[in-house]
């Protein structure tokens, strides 16, 4: 495959934008390296890049796009919206239905609020909830990713009763040590936390269904186990459903597993691929929030009506009946087409899959939390990763994500991408 064009524009990049990515997961760290490849189009479930080579996606933006590129439902809502203004700066009705189709779809959404991205929604739920508790550390499971802001980038300390190491430099050690870290799927480790920390804990930060490790789905009663204690710790829940929510179900993993957090972040899905993010929850705890409580957030352009209307758009292409069982079963066809030809060629491959988003790890163990995850072979993966793309599949360039499914793909797409599978792991028993 010819990459002319990316490799120019790659290029070029590294003299304008930092590392020529604008955000640090585009550029090939995670694969051994490489060009990135720079797409031009996207439609459906194909895009095309500026040789005009054309890829089957699975990356979906990281997680946005479930309705496809393009989608005509979704771009004529924009190009309406856009003739009339884009931003006003003003409450408009916009939001209004939006924020209803929201709290309809996941009731514990009793008060919402618009922001632009999932990083301001999370980092905005924890300052809620340490307003509402008065209390200043949280909780988090370690290798969940939860945005940019300080607070959530802070890595594991060395068991459940040691505080956190900064993840980045330039976060302060000061905030390292409000985050208390434990393993998901560790009921016994949350409690010692909470043994530990009890009464300065204000919230846990949970991934419902992990989306940033790969999938990695709750074990039975793990999630009830942490609402429980946590509610008895006098702490808040918060579910982190910026991967989760309007993937697997109309609605989120809380209408999935039947239970509900106090707080929710949103992002990704619900803008239909436009910015955007949004929180929500409780109402006693809402109101924690200005211009009605002590709780500080605002933003420019939040609630704007071209993320309002692409929004509502694309909630309207997932209420059609049936779109999430179509994705199952082609989620299932991919992930049983995977397991067959890794042991047509005697491969270590353990597919984590739920519904329409699926993890390809090259182990022959299971995969439970982060240090399963972080165990797998990341030099096999980065080989499969360039084979697949070589073949025209577009997979996120990590081993830690997962490829979506869009309502676009169709078994045509599903067969092209188990033929190249097929060949890749014949390749790389070869090797
Ligand atoms: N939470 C989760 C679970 C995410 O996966 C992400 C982004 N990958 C975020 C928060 C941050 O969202 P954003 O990139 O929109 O800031």
């Amino acid at each position: 495959m010819e990459n002319t064009q990316s490799n120019i524009l790659h290029e070029e990049a590294q003299h304008h934008i930092v590392g020529g990515v604008n955000s640090p997961s585009r550029a090939y760290k995670g694969v051994g390296g490489g060009t990135p490849v720079y797409m031009q189009r996207g439609a459906g479930p194909y895009f095309y890049d500026e040789d005009n080579n054309k890829y089957i996606d699975y990356l979906a933006a990281y997680g946005p796009i479930v309705t496809g590129h393009a989608h005509p439902h979704i771009t004529a809502a924009i190009k309406d919206q856009a003739e009339k203004g884009v931003l006003f700066g003003t409450p408009t009705a916009l939001e209004n239905t939006f924020a209803k189709m929201l709290k309809e779809a996941i009731p514990s959404l009793e008060k919402v609020r618009f922001v632009n991205s999932g990083t301001e929604a999370v980092m905005t739920t924890i300052r809620v909830a340490r307003a509402y508790t008065n209390r200043e550390k949280i909780i988090k499971f370690a290798g969940c990713y939860h945005g940019h802001s300080d607070i959530v980038l802070v890595q594991a300390g060395s068991g459940p009763s040691t505080l956190g190491n900064p993840d980045s430099a330039g976060v302060t050690k000061g905030t390292a040590s409000e985050v208390i870290t434990v393993p998901f799927n560790d009921i016994q480790a949350y409690k010692e936390a909470l043994k530990v920390w009890g009464d300065e804990v204000a919230c846990v930060l949970v991934e419902p269904i992990v989306g940033n490790f790969g999938i990695v789905e709750p074990h039975p009663g793990f999630l009830e186990e942490v609402n429980r204690l946590t509610h008895a710790n006098g702490s808040l829940v918060i579910y982190d459903e910026v991967i989760t929510a309007f993937r697997f179900t109309y609605g989120s993993a809380q209408q999935l597993y039947h239970i509900e957090p106090d707080l929710t972040a949103l992002g990704k899905v619900i803008g239909g691929g436009l910015p955007i993010g949004a929180y929500g929850g409780r109402v006693d705890i809402m109101e924690q929030v200005a211009p009605l409580g002590p709780a500080y957030q605002a933003g420019t352009m939040a609630g704007n009506p071209l993320s309002m209307r692409a929004g509502i758009a694309c909630l309207e292409v997932l209420q059609q009946k049936g779109i999430y069982e179509e994705m199952d079963r082609l989620g299932k066809r991919l992930e049983d087409g995977i397991i067959t030809s890794a042991n047509n060629y005697k491969m270590d491959v353990t597919v984590n899959r739920l519904k329409g988003a699926l993890t390809v790890y090259f182990t022959n163990k299971q995969v439970r939390n982060y240090t399963e995850a972080a165990a797998t072979d990341t030099q096999k993966f980065g080989e499969f990763f360039h084979l697949m793309l070589e073949q025209g599949i577009n997979l996120a360039p990590s081993k830690y994500e997962a490829w979506f499914l869009t309502i676009t793909h169709t078994d045509k797409e599903i067969d092209n991408t188990l033929k190249a599978v097929d060949y890749a792991f014949k390749k790389m028993s070869r090797c």
